[in-house]
């Protein structure tokens, strides 16, 4: 059977469970006649980790007798599949096609089984975990067990320990130990003596807060357990996009299981499951945002369609020849691109602030080129290509002073620093889901109730309006009205996932944590000769681009690679403000929370290995 692997909890439990059950069993088949069993070495150092499952193992352990309940066992384990480490399944399912087909022998055999499934979970489980449908699976295996726990104390330790690794229940409310462990933020913070640093006290990095216990933090994003190369994987390419807790991966997958369907317009029950689920994420952002109501969201595909959709919509319908558009050297493509077009399109004037040697925004220029005649100024309120922090409050109220309005750009800054859209005071913010530890093909556009409810649609079909004639058209009122067609359900109700989960470890936890980490990193790099870091203002997150003399981009890149350790080496989509500090790209580690000190350290060492010509790629 595989052992341990980066799937569903449920899986690696009930893995880990069998692998323990038999290596506890002795090979020559003679079974457990004094009660308790000793266990193997092996069996033991997995016991050490998990204390619940053994106690599961030895109950089931003591009551089951080879070789046809056990092997009836494994097939059940068997059944749950997992995935091995190289990602290709390699489950019953997919080894064997004929899996899906039973001789008479079998379809009997399965009755039974289910018949004892059904007795079991009745007389043991409560009515609300019966009717889970995962759960019924598991009962299975309680069943095994079930048929010879004899003392009603046990029958009853053995429900609490499954029902305590159960996987998701039908009300949509993931109870699996991931979501259990992130509903308890407590879980996530170290008291003093921990932290996870050795020499930060002694760099005078660490503030007075708990340590953010960022190994607790991994566990819940099974791709970290990735090895690349031989290596443990290092993902720092987190302005690309980030990795995906696994209480995301169960809530798409409980999502298609359970609740699948196309909302709003239905009279079944999946329909109003779906409806219920997508609109439940809805609220979730405007609560994660501190939008005055729901109605203020937008779901798009990501931060360049929502920049696409005002320059589109709203742009299209209120910027005229001479009207000028105010962005910064700081953008990315995806916030240059759309107002260019629209410029083209109308004659109107794209202007650009310029930024200091640091990467800031210069505040006088930029507020030298407010006037009149400035209809709309977007910009980043954090660089992805520098990691710069723009003073958004301050420039959104600069800019509303000469009636402009504003849209920031938040597609890098919703995972490192908290955003309070009716502090700043924005007329519209974007953000991409993939970005924020949910999924991609899903974004937001967040939009003032009285613009959006002002502005006519982008695209026109389906779900979008109240009427249609062929004479005339009535439209919804927002964000309906901006959600044309089907739109990305699940993954919206997976980005509302994530969103809670960050809410729960709390962002302005993960900010302090990430500033250490920067600090940290910044001087372990300044220490490398010939390196020279891009961007270096006050305010930053994240972001850590340079370039390393002597070595082209890529081939740091690649020795980075080699190691396991993942980072965009190239232009990030935001040429202007590289050329502005003349160069077409750079490398670009860039961190969230989950990042370690010691994957720093590792990504320090390949650099300097790289630059002592150690590690060559010519
Ligand atoms: N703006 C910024 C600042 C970004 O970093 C990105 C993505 N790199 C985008 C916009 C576009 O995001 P997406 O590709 O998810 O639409």
């Amino acid at each position: 059977m595989t052992t341990n692997n980066t799937t569903l909890p449920d899986i690696e439990q009930l893995t880990r469970l069998a692998n323990q059950l038999f290596t506890a069993l002795p090979c020559d088949g003679s079974l457990l006649n004094a009660g308790v069993h000793a266990a193997s070495p092996q069996a033991t150092t997995a016991a050490a980790e998990s204390g619940k499952l053994t106690q599961l193992a030895s109950l089931a352990e003591r009551h089951i007798e080879p070789p046809v309940e056990t092997a009836e066992l494994n097939k059940l384990l068997a059944n749950y599949g997992t995935v091995s480490r190289s990602s290709a399944p390699s489950n019953t399912l997919t080894t064997a096609p004929s899996f899906y087909f039973l001789d008479a022998a079998q379809q009997q055999q399965a009755l039974s089984t289910v018949e004892l499934t059904v007795k079991s979970a009745s007389q043991t489980l409560s009515p609300q975990s019966a009717a889970t449908a995962d759960l019924d699976k598991v009962t299975g295996l309680s069943s095994l067990a079930g048929q010879h726990v004899e003392l009603p104390a046990e029958t009853l330790e053995l429900h609490k320990l499954l029902a305590s690794h159960a996987t998701v229940n039908r009300s949509g409310i993931p109870s699996n130990p991931v979501a259990e462990t992130a509903a308890n933020p407590t879980f996530y913070f170290l008291d003093a003596q921990q932290h996870p640093h050795r020499d930060l006290n002694t760099l005078g990095l660490v503030s007075s807060h708990a340590a953010f216990d960022v190994h607790a933090v991994r566990r819940d994003f099974p791709i970290l357990r990735e090895r690349v190369n031989g290596q443990p994987l290092a993902w720092l390419d987190n302005a690309a996009t980030t990795q995906k807790p696994q209480v995301v991966i169960d809530r798409i997958s409980e999502f298609y299981s359970h609740e699948n369907s196309n909302i709003h317009r239905a009279a079944h029950e999946l329909a109003a499951r779906a409806t219920d689920a997508y609109e439940k994420a809805r609220k979730t952002v405007a609560n994660f945002l501190h939008a005055s109501s729901p109605e203020e969201i937008v779901f798009v595909r990501g931060s360049t369609e929502a920049i696409n959709l005002v320059a589109k919509s709203w742009g299209q319908q209120n910027i005229g020849k001479d009207d000028e558009i105010v962005i910064t050297w700081l953008e990315h493509h995806a916030n240059i691109v759309p107002w260019k077009q629209l410029c083209d399109v109308t004659g109107a004037v794209l202007r650009v602030a310029p930024v200091d040697d640091n990467g800031q925004v210069l505040l006088d220029e930029y507020t030298r080129l407010l006037n009149p005649r400035t209809k709309l100024v977007s910009f980043t309120q954090v660089s992805n290509a520098l990691g710069t922090i723009t003073p958004a409050q301050e420039m959104i109220e600069l800019a509303h002073r000469v009636g402009a309005k504003v849209l920031l750009d938040a597609a890098q800054s919703v995972s490192h620093l908290s955003v309070d859209v009716q502090a700043l005071n924005c007329d519209w913010l974007v953000f991409s889901g993939h970005k924020i530890f949910g999924p991609t093909g899903i974004g937001v556009l967040y939009g003032k109730a009285e613009i959006l409810e002002a502005t006519q649609p982008w695209q026109g079909g389906g779900n979008m309006i109240e009427d249609v004639t062929f004479e005339r058209i009535i439209y919804q009122p927002a964000p309906a009205r901006f959600e044309a067609g089907t739109g990305n359900i699940a993954d919206a109700v997976g980005l509302g996932t994530a969103l809670e989960y960050l809410q729960r470890i709390g962002v302005p936890n993960v900010a302090r944590y990430e500033h250490e980490l920067l600090g940290y990193a910044i001087e372990a790099l300044r220490g490398i000769n010939g390196l020279r870091l891009i961007g270096t203002a006050a305010e930053k997150t994240s972001v850590l681009s340079f370039v390393l003399k002597g070595h082209s981009t890529e081939d740091v890149g690649a020795a980075l690679n080699k190691a396991g350790i993942a980072v965009r080496s190239g232009h990030h989509c935001a040429q202007p403000i590289l050329r502005r500090f003349g160069l077409e790209s750079t490398v670009r580690p860039s961190l969230a929370f989950y990042n370690t000190y010691e994957e720093i350290d590792r990504l320090v060492s390949v650099v300097r290995q790289v630059q002592a010509g150690q590690i060559g790629f010519y």
